[in-house]
């Protein structure tokens, strides 16, 4: 009876940035638990090989070029989604980026536009056109990708950009659980600690920098994007039905210092 909660049989996904990373390992996940997923992603032959592979494993999922800044190509991608599959059960808002600068004078005016673009601007414009839907048929579970430095400084080097872009969505993420909670709509986050996925690839491994992110985990190491679609897994099932408005983190223990 209770693994029966974690099953998405017949559920439709949306996943943002799921060509690669933690967005495919969510993507993964989700198909594994039965649901129908669309993978968005906006470098088209990443998409498709992604699909590909995916469809070799006989999960059921397609693919969507889509950048998420577009307010009005995401708006498109959503009607277009309801049109097709007449229901629209989980959002995964998982595209975001980062920019190598770490100190907040380096920081040129375009990356602090950019970051804040796809991380948070992005997020709302896709919770907004996939929320609509949902709405009205009164269900559905919308899971953002925080992260644990929208609760605190990362050292070395804070990267003041995407950590208040994180805080934001962490913050958009409980103001639209409670708006939404009572017409059926759930809201979470998952906020991760440093991830081995390309978007930590600036980062040397010899450096000083990764060596203060391994030392300053508690469990000695980077986390892995399926450790990550795990917990993404559990909130769009049945199995969190009483959680919503929550930020869960993910950081192998790195806050508890
Ligand atoms: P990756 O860079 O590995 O994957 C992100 C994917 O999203 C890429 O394919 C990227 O495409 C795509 N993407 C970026 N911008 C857009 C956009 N505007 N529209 C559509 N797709 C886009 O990143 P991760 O898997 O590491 O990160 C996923 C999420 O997890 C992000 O929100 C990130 O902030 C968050 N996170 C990651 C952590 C980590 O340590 N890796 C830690 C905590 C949170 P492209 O390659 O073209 O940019």
């Amino acid at each position: 009876m209770f693994l029966e909660r974690f099953r998405l049989d017949g559920r439709t996904a949306f996943v943002t940035g799921g060509g690669q990373g933690i967005g495919l390992s969510c993507a993964q996940a989700l198909a594994e638990a039965g649901a129908k997923v669309t993978i968005a992603d906006r470098d088209e032959a990443l998409l498709e090989s992604t699909i590909t592979s995916l469809k070799a494993k006989n999960y059921d999922a397609a693919g969507v070029v889509l950048d998420v800044t577009d307010s009005d190509a995401v708006t498109r991608a959503a009607d277009r989604m309801w049109s097709i599959e007449g229901r629209i059960d989980i959002l995964i808002n998982n595209a975001g980026i980062a920019r190598s600068e770490t100190s907040a004078e380096d920081v040129c005016d375009e990356h602090w536009l950019n970051v804040l673009d796809v991380n948070l601007n992005g997020t709302f414009w896709c919770a907004r056109a996939f929320g609509r839907h949902m709405l009205r048929q009164e269900s559905g579970a919308i899971v953002n990708i925080g992260s644990m430095s929208g609760f605190i400084v990362n050292r070395p080097q804070p990267q003041s950009y995407y950590n208040a872009s994180k805080a934001a969505v962490h913050q958009l993420t409980k103001s639209l659980a409670a708006e939404w909670a009572p017409r059926g709509v759930r809201v979470n986050a998952v906020a991760p600690t440093y991830i081995a996925t390309p978007l930590n690839a600036f980062a040397d491994k010899q450096s000083e920098m990764y060596r203060r992110w391994i030392d300053g985990t508690p469990q000695g190491r980077l986390g892995d994007p399926d450790e990550v679609a795990s917990v993404v897994l559990f909130l769009s099932s049945d199995a969190a039905s009483l959680m919503t408005g929550s930020i869960v983190l993910a950081d192998g223990g790195y806050s508890c210092w």
